[in-house]
């Protein structure tokens, strides 16, 4: 029962949750593709220490940035702009170091990231009632008639 007023009230924001799942699948695919280049890198490098290894270490970190942008856009949903930017900016940056996340990982990261840009906050219960008409009792359920389509009472004089 705790559990489910919690929920709830959670849930008050609205959160981009599709831009969170998406830009966090991305960042580690991202994460994952740098770890293989790395390890790639090392192996062909093999007779000279591995240095080749270190050409992941741009995609490691780029998936991290990718993963913690998602979930500070997660728990900061006002903030949309920025970690939408930045997880766009890092998904294309993930051709460098990271085979681009496997591709899946750039195109999740493009997507998510665009979600990140067009998500709206709007905070639920700011939307208004429905109204009823107070002479025939009918609920209007367009917000923008002035008179009730059941009866025709002026719903702008009942309102007051
Ligand atoms: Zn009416």
């Amino acid at each position: 029962m705790h559990q489910v007023v919690a929920v709830t009230q959670r849930s008050a924001v609205e959160r981009p949750t599709a831009a969170f799942v998406l830009s966090l699948l991305a960042g580690i695919f991202v994460l994952t593709g740098g770890v293989a280049l790395g390890i790639l890198g090392a192996v062909a490098t093999f007779f000279l220490a591995g240095v080749g290894g270190v050409i992941g270490v741009a995609g490691v970190i780029f998936g991290i940035i990718i993963i913690v942008s998602a979930t500070r856009l997660y728990s900061r949903p006002e903030e949309h702009t920025t970690w939408g930017v930045i997880i766009i900016v890092f998904s294309l940056l993930s051709w460098i170091g990271a085979f681009g996340g496997f591709v899946i990982g750039f195109i999740l990261g493009l997507v998510g990231g665009i979600f990140a840009l067009v998500f709206n906050p709007k905070p639920v219960g700011l939307t208004s009632p429905p109204r009823i008409c107070l002479k025939c009792g009918a609920q209007i359920t367009d917000p923008s008639v002035n008179f009730c389509p059941n009866c025709g009472n002026d719903l702008r004089i009942s309102q007051k």
